[in-house]
């Protein structure tokens, strides 16, 4: 007898769950309660009003899996906490929740490992093994809240890997987890990081979904950028810097142009200048950036830097909107990429 392939079901929308419903003979209202259930992370008989009978017909023909907690790590300074997920086939992905005043906030991962190669960056060191499903990335949400009992309002894409790399199931995922019936998280609550894949970008714009793009820049011109970025080759900051301005015509979303601080490299008042000028040049309307000092990885042998007061100051003085990055979880190794780097290196 052939096997049959499961319905993956978290990674479906109500739409799609109702077929199946309708296909084992129920009425379509029990898609609503399904399809409420499994996003608060209950199946099988916790799915209180959904009959014993169709609990049991669903679990023939869907699996329902959540990503596994296998590290849990919870900062003393601030309450931040690094979960290291476990996934069905053994590999490993990571996520940060963090407390705000405007609510509590997701870091969430978009693939296992990543391709993108950026000199700095620990989730690349090797390589990508494979994209994560839409309900990978919701369940890293879903374990979330079940593990900390708190409503997650927002959520950022900068975990592992490269969402725009992964862009069908990215897609699908910020329409799942917006969904009414389901976690009901806000577009606007969402950003989605990207190191600047422009063609994607562009695709982006037409998809009609209200969310902040954040671009990781990192550079003031094309020798330093594609110095420590390999995307830069193919796609040079000129051609990035125009796809962001169309984004922003296309979706009135200001965009947040995320920035690195490496000593030595990008940091000096100068680059502050010429920072400055490109964007003034290449993006008509209003933008934000973000500085974030390097979270040093030990394997890159970058340092941090020591002038990001004066580099973000000097931003401001010549009218660009710019903040430091609050550094949370600090004493847990909370930048992405090094829990599942570590965990790898002890096995
Ligand atoms: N691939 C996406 C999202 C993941 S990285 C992207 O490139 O944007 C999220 C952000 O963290 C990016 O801006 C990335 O460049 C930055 N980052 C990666 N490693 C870092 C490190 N060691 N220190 C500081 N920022 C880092």
């Amino acid at each position: 007898m052939m096997e049959n392939i499961k319905y993956d079901i978290l990674s479906l929308t109500q739409g799609e769950v109702e077929k199946i419903v309708l296909e084992l003979g129920e009425p379509k209202f029990r898609a609503k309660q399904i399809f409420g259930w499994i996003n608060k992370g209950m199946w099988g008989a916790e799915m209180k009003n959904v009959p014993a009978l169709l609990q049991k017909k669903l679990e023939d023909v869907c699996e329902f899996r959540l990503p596994k907690v296998k590290r849990r790590l919870v900062s003393q300074l601030d309450g931040t906490v690094k979960y290291l997920f476990e996934l069905i086939d053994g590999e490993y992905i990571e996520s940060v929740f963090m407390r705000y005043e405007h609510g509590n906030t997701l870091c969430i991962s978009s693939q296992v490992g990543c391709r993108m190669g950026c000199k700095f960056c620990a989730s690349t060191l090797l390589g990508r093994v494979r994209d994560l499903t839409p309900s990978e990335m919701l369940g890293q949400i879903i374990a979330a809240e079940k593990d900390t009992g708190e409503r997650i309002s927002n959520v950022v894409m900068m975990g592992i890997g490269e969402p725009l790399d992964n862009y069908d199931n990215t897609i699908k995922f910020l329409r799942l987890v917006s969904a009414d019936e389901g976690l009901n998280i806000g577009l606007r609550h969402i950003s989605v990081s990207t190191c600047g894949l422009v063609d994607k970008i562009d695709r982006l714009a037409e998809e009609g979904l209200p969310i902040t793009l954040s671009v990781s820049l990192h550079a003031y011109d094309n020798e330093v950028r594609s110095g420590i970025m390999p995307v830069n080759n193919k796609y040079p900051i000129e051609q990035l810097l125009n796809a962001c301005d169309r984004y922003f015509k296309r979706t009135g979303r200001r965009i947040s142009f995320e920035y690195t601080l490496i000593g030595g490299k990008n940091d000096t008042v100068e680059g502050a200048c010429r920072l400055a000028s490109i964007l003034k040049k290449y993006i008509h309307g209003t933008c934000h950036v973000n500085l974030i000092p390097l979270n040093e990885v030990e394997e890159t042998r970058l340092e941090t830097s020591r002038n990001v007061n004066n580099f973000k100051n000097k931003l401001v003085s010549l009218g660009i909107n710019a903040t430091v990055r609050r550094r949370l979880g600090s004493d847990i190794n909370a930048s992405c990429g090094q829990l599942r780097r570590q965990e790898k290196r002890d096995e």
